[in-house]
């Protein structure tokens, strides 16, 4: 299947990892709303996370390993976490992925969730993963 997360789960195509367990793998987003911006994805090969009742448990504990990371790291106060299924819903990649969005006390609220990032990912992607 021509997947891209598929890829990135086989490690065909590179990508900033934060986190991994059996069923999930977790990367920094490439064009991130906020400072480590990351996607949480099953390993699996599903859609969405409404394809099957047990979808959005596979990358549950994943995502709050992760949400807690990007607090404890990056220093943020919160994080959205959204799951875009279906194509209406803005959804553009079609291999189920949770968005942990880390959030900061200077930009809050639900309408600011999508902003400017200039910090550079490969700064981000250090301090995320340092030992
Ligand atoms: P969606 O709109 O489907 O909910 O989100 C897809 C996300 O995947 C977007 O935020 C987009 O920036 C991210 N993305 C798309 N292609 C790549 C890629 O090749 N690498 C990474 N790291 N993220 C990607
Ligand atoms: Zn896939």
């Amino acid at each position: 299947m021509d997947c891209l997360f598929c890829k990135i789960v086989a490690g065909e195509i590179p990508s900033k990892k934060v986190y991994e367990d059996d069923a999930a793998y977790a990367f920094l987003d490439i064009s991130p709303w906020q400072k480590g911006h990351t996607l949480v994805i099953p390993k699996r090969h599903t859609a969405d996370v409404l394809e099957g009742d047990d979808v959005l448990a596979e990358v549950g504990p994943a995502v709050a390993r992760v949400g807690r990371l990007l607090k404890d790291r990056l220093g943020a106060d919160a994080c959205n976490v959204v799951s875009n299924a279906g194509s209406v819903s803005g959804q553009e990649v079609f291999h189920t992925h949770v968005h942990v969005i880390p959030r900061y006390a200077d930009n809050p609220g639900i309408a600011n969730m999508k902003a400017e990032v200039t910090a550079d990912l490969d700064e981000v992607h250090q301090t995320v993963v340092a030992d």
